[in-house]
């Protein structure tokens, strides 16, 4: 996706950051709404991540690497169960992380 995105990756805290507005990111991204999106060790976001975007992804990072390959169906299971904003993996992500502390 960071590929497809037009852009290349930096290196930033153990990640793969791709910054850009453009290409697929500009697809998934801003027509959904999100601002950035993680797949394992590999951050994508449409504008250079703020410190609480940044923060909020490394959380993502985190429950990628305690669920592995089980992340992406759970989380697309919660968000069909719980919508965005009461997600568990977005809560914890955003609020004190609780669930793999
Ligand atoms: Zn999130």
């Amino acid at each position: 996706m960071g590929l497809l995105s037009i852009a290349w990756p930096r290196r930033r805290d153990g990640c793969f950051l791709y910054v850009s507005d453009r290409g697929l990111a500009n697809l998934i991204l801003t027509r959904r709404g999100f601002g950035a999106i993680t797949f394992g060790h590999v951050i994508v976001s449409n504008v250079e991540p703020t410190p609480a975007t940044w923060r909020h992804e490394l959380r993502h990072v985190a429950q990628y690497e305690r669920l592995g390959l089980a992340f992406l169906p759970l989380y697309l299971w919660y968000r069909a169960r719980y919508g965005y904003f009461d997600h568990p993996l977005e809560r914890d992500a955003s609020e004190d992380p609780r669930l793999f502390s």
